[in-house]
C-alpha cells in the first residue's frame, strides 16, 4: 500500500440523519455547495454514502436509501466538488447502523457487564445508535456496501469507515465461536479473545474489500484515537490517520498534541480532526469561535498535521452559511503557511515510552503516558511519543517510561544498550522495577517496597523546587521505599504521622500531617544515566496538575537533559513550542503556539440535562510580547525570517553553536524558519 499524500483543509461533513425528517436534500445547490467550500478555502470535504442511522444518501442496490431522499445525493455532491479540484472521500458508517440492525436483530452487539458476567440489551426504547457484532454476518453486509461504493465511485479519495470497536458480546454468533472452538463463554480471557478475532475479521473483510476493487484507494478506519503500538493492524489496513480529537468535545487540548508526537514516528501522513461544535458531533447550532478554530488548526499545522474540521450537514442539505465564515478564517490563514509544513519531521531529543505500546493497552486514559506528556508540553521540551517497535532509541538523548511500565526482558536488553551507548533513563514509581519491586537495573540505591503510608510528603533538594516553596509537598500515592547507597538523593520523603483510615486515625478535612523528621528515604535519586522518582509523579500530576510540582518535574527533566535541553525559552506554560525539519527545503520550521484555554461552564450534568464536551472555551487571542528562543541547530544558520510575513529576523550566533532571537509579539501562532 502506498502511502496516502493528505490535503491540508478538510472537512468532515457528518450527516447522520433520521428517517422522521422530509425533504432529504432538497435545498441543495450546486452553484451554492461549490462557492461556500471555495470561501470557505476547503479544498477537500468527506460525504456521506451511509450514516449510524444506517441510511443511504448514494443510488444503492445493496442497502436502503433514506426514505425522504428522492435523488443520489452523494453523486450530486461528489460531482459538484470534482468540478472544483475539491477531494471527496467518502464515508461509511460500519460500527453503527440501526436500519440494519432493526432488520437483522441477531446482528446486535450483546454487551457484557464485565463486573457481574451478565448481558444487557442496547435499547429499542431510547433515543441512540445501535453497535453492530462484527463476529456477525453484518460484516458481509457491509462489505457489499463498500464494494459498491468503491465500483460506483472510482475516482473518490479514499473510504472513511467509522465506530471500528468490538468490545466481549454474548450474540448468537460470538456463542457459536466460543462453543466451536472448546472456550468458555464464562470466562472474561476468552471473551477477550472473541472480541479481537471479530475486530481482526472486521479489518480483514472490509479493507479487502476495498482493495480487490482498488489496491491504491486511501483508506481509514476510526476508533476515536490512534493507540501506540499497534503497528501491524496499521501498517496493514491503513493507508493515512485521522486524529480524531475535538478540544473542546470531551478530548481536551492535549489530547491532539500527544496523539500526533506518537503517530509522527509512523511511516503515514495524518490529519487532526476538531469540529465547529461549541460541544461535539451532532450538535446543530453548536459554534465556536472562529479564534478557537485558527487556534485548532495552526496547533494541526505545528504538529505536522493536516487539518480537518468536523461539520455536520443540516438534512435539507444546505452547507451552514455560519460555520463556513468560521470555517474560512482558519483555513485562510492555514493556505498562507501550508507550503513550510508539508514532508516535515519532527525535531525530538527526549521519548517517552508509552505504557500503551509497551503492555498492549489499549486503554485512553493512561495517566502516566498523558501526565509525562503535559509535562514536555508545558517545559517546551523536544519530544516524541514512542513504542517498542520505534527503530533506534539512540537517536534520543532522554527516555522516560512514567510510574507504571512493567519492563519485559527484551525491552530491559534494549534499554540496557541504550545506556550503554550513553542514553539517559527516567523511571519513576513502578516502572523499572520488577513484579517483586526490585529493582531492574543498579540506581546505586536500596529498594525496600511500597511505602505503608497511602499518602505522603516530599522535599526537594533546593535546586530542585517550585517557586517560593522549601516545605514537603504533598504526594497523592504511595511511594517506593528508596535509600541512595551510591546514587545522589535528590530529595526527602516526610512520613505522616498514620493513614487516614477511620475514626480514631484522621486529621483534618484531608490529609495526616507529616513528622517534622524526614524519614531517611529518597524521593528521587540519580546515578550514573539515570534518575529515578520513588512516587509515580506522572500520574500525581496528570491527576492533581499541582503548579509546584510541574516546576519540580520541569526542572528534573532538565537535569536528566545535563542541563543543556536542545531548545530553551521564556514562553509561559500556556504556550507550546515545536520543531519541524523540511529537509527538501533545507529549513527548520520552529512553531510557537499561543492561546488561553478557559472553562466556562463544564458542569457534567445541569438540571438533569447532560452535556457532552468540557465547556472550555478559546474566545480572545492575546499577543505574546519578547518571545526568546534559543536553539542549537543541526546546520549552521544562514538566515532566519518570520513566516508566512516573509520578514527577516535577526539571530546571534551563540558560541554553543546555538542561536538567539527574540520575537517582539505574536499572536497566535508564529512559524520561525531558520534557512541553511
Ligand atoms: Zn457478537
Amino acid at each position: 500500500m502506498t502511502m496516502h499524500h493528505l490535503r491540508f483543509r478538510q472537512v468532515h461533513l457528518d450527516f447522520h440523519t433520521s428517517g422522521q425528517i422530509p425533504g432529504i436534500g432538497a435545498a441543495f445547490n450546486k452553484e451554492e455547495w461549490q462557492k461556500t467550500l471555495k470561501d470557505a478555502h476547503v479544498n477537500s470535504i468527506t460525504i456521506f454514502a451511509k450514516c449510524h442511522h444506517g441510511w443511504h444518501y448514494n443510488n444503492t442496490k445493496v442497502g436502503n436509501r433514506h426514505p425522504n431522499l428522492t435523488f443520489d445525493l452523494l453523486r450530486a455532491q461528489f460531482d459538484a466538488c470534482k468540478e472544483i479540484n475539491v477531494n471527496a472521500p467518502i464515508y461509511i458508517s460500519a460500527g453503527l447502523d440501526n436500519n440494519m440492525l432493526d432488520q437483522h436483530p441477531e446482528w446486535n452487539y450483546i454487551p457484557i457487564d464485565e463486573q457481574t458476567g451478565k448481558t444487557y440489551a442496547q435499547s429499542n426504547l431510547d433515543a441512540g445508535f445501535h453497535k453492530a457484532c462484527f463476529n456477525s454476518p453484518y460484516v458481509d453486509y457491509l462489505c457489499e456496501e463498500i464494494k459498491e461504493v468503491v465500483r460506483d465511485y472510482p475516482n473518490c479519495d479514499g473510504i472513511f469507515l467509522d465506530i471500528i470497536n468490538q468490545a466481549p458480546c454474548a450474540c448468537p454468533y460470538c456463542m457459536e465461536i466460543m462453543r466451536k472452538n472448546g472456550m468458555d463463554p464464562h470466562s472474561a480471557a476468552d471473551r477477550q479473545k472473541v472480541a479481537e478475532m471479530g475486530l481482526e475479521r472486521y479489518y480483514r473483510m472490509t479493507t479487502a474489500a476495498v482493495r480487490d476493487i482498488d489496491p491504491n484507494m486511501p483508506i481509514f478506519h476510526n476508533s476515536g484515537h490512534v493507540t501506540p503500538g499497534k503497528r501491524e493492524i496499521l501498517n496493514k489496513y491503513f493507508s493515512h490517520l485521522e486524529l480524531e480529537s475535538l478540544p473542546t468535545g470531551g478530548w481536551g487540548y492535549d489530547h491532539f498534541a500527544l496523539s500526533a508526537k506518537y503517530v509522527h514516528t509512523l511511516p503515514f501522513d495524518y490529519l487532526g480532526m476538531t469540529g465547529k461544535f461549541h460541544t461535539s458531533w451532532g450538535e446543530f447550532g453548536g459554534y465556536k469561535n472562529p479564534n478557537a478554530l485558527r487556534y485548532e488548526c495552526a496547533a494541526m499545522l505545528a504538529y505536522g498535521a493536516k487539518s480537518s474540521i468536523g461539520d455536520q450537514l443540516h438534512p435539507c442539505g444546505k452547507l451552514d452559511s455560519s460555520t463556513y465564515r468560521i470555517i474560512g478564517r482558519a483555513y485562510q490563514e492555514v493556505e498562507e503557511k501550508e507550503a513550510w509544513c508539508d514532508n516535515v519531521r519532527n525535531v525530538a531529543e527526549i521519548a517517552i515510552l508509552s505504557k500503551a505500546a509497551v503492555e498492549r493497552n489499549s486503554s485512553w486514559e493512561l495517566h502516566g503516558d498523558i501526565g509525562a506528556g503535559r509535562v514536555l508540553l508545558e517545559g517546551h521540551f523536544l519530544f516524541d511519543i514512542i513504542d517498542t517497535e520505534a527503530t533506534d532509541f539512540s537517536q534520543y538523548k532522554l527516555i522516560i517510561l512514567p510510574d507504571d511500565i512493567l519492563i519485559p526482558a527484551e525491552l530491559k536488553a534494549r534499554l540496557d544498550q541504550y545506556l550503554a551507548q550513553g542514553g539517559h533513563l527516567m523511571l519513576s514509581g513502578k516502572s523499572g522495577l520488577d513484579a517483586d519491586g526490585k529493582p531492574l537495573f543498579d540506581m546505586g540505591a536500596e529498594f525496600g517496597g511500597e511505602s505503608p503510608y497511602k499518602i505522603d510528603y516530599m522535599l526537594p533538594i533546593p535546586e530542585l523546587q517550585g517557586t517560593d516553596v522549601d516545605s514537603p509537598m504533598v504526594m497523592y500515592f504511595p511511594s517506593q521505599r528508596v535509600k541512595a547507597t551510591k546514587a545522589k538523593s535528590l530529595g526527602d520523603i516526610y512520613d505522616p504521622y498514620f493513614n487516614r483510615t477511620d475514626h480514631d486515625h484522621f486529621c483534618s478535612h484531608q490529609h495526616t500531617p507529616y513528622k517534622p523528621e524526614a524519614s531517611g528515604f529518597s524521593s528521587a535519586i540519580q546515578y550514573g544515566n539515570i534518575t529515578y522518582f520513588a512516587h509515580p509523579v506522572f500520574t500525581i500530576y496528570k491527576g492533581w496538575g499541582c503548579v509546584p510540582m510541574a516546576e519540580y518535574l520541569r526542572k528534573m527533566v532538565k537535569l536528566a537533559l545535563g542541563d543543556t535541553p536542545r531548545l530553551t525559552s521564556n514562553l509561559p506554560s500556556t504556550a507550546r513550542i515545536s520543531v519541524m525539519d523540511q529537509d527538501a527545503e533545507k529549513r527548520t520550521v520552529i512553531h510557537l503556539l499561543y492561546a488561553n484555554v478557559v472553562p466556562r461552564g463544564g458542569d457534567k450534568t445541569v438540571n438533569g440535562i447532560g452535556l457532552w464536551g468540557n465547556g472550555i472555551v478559546i474566545e480572545e487571542l492575546m499577543p505574546l510580547r519578547g518571545t526568546k528562543v534559543t536553539f542549537r541547530p543541526k546546520a549552521p544558520v544562514a538566515s532566519i525570517t518570520l513566516e508566512p510575513q516573509g520578514k527577516d529576523l535577526p539571530f546571534q550566533k551563540n558560541p554553543d553553536g546555538s542561536i538567539s532571537f527574540t520575537i517582539d509579539e505574536f499572536t497566535c501562532h508564529q512559524m520561525v524558519v531558520l534557512h541553511f
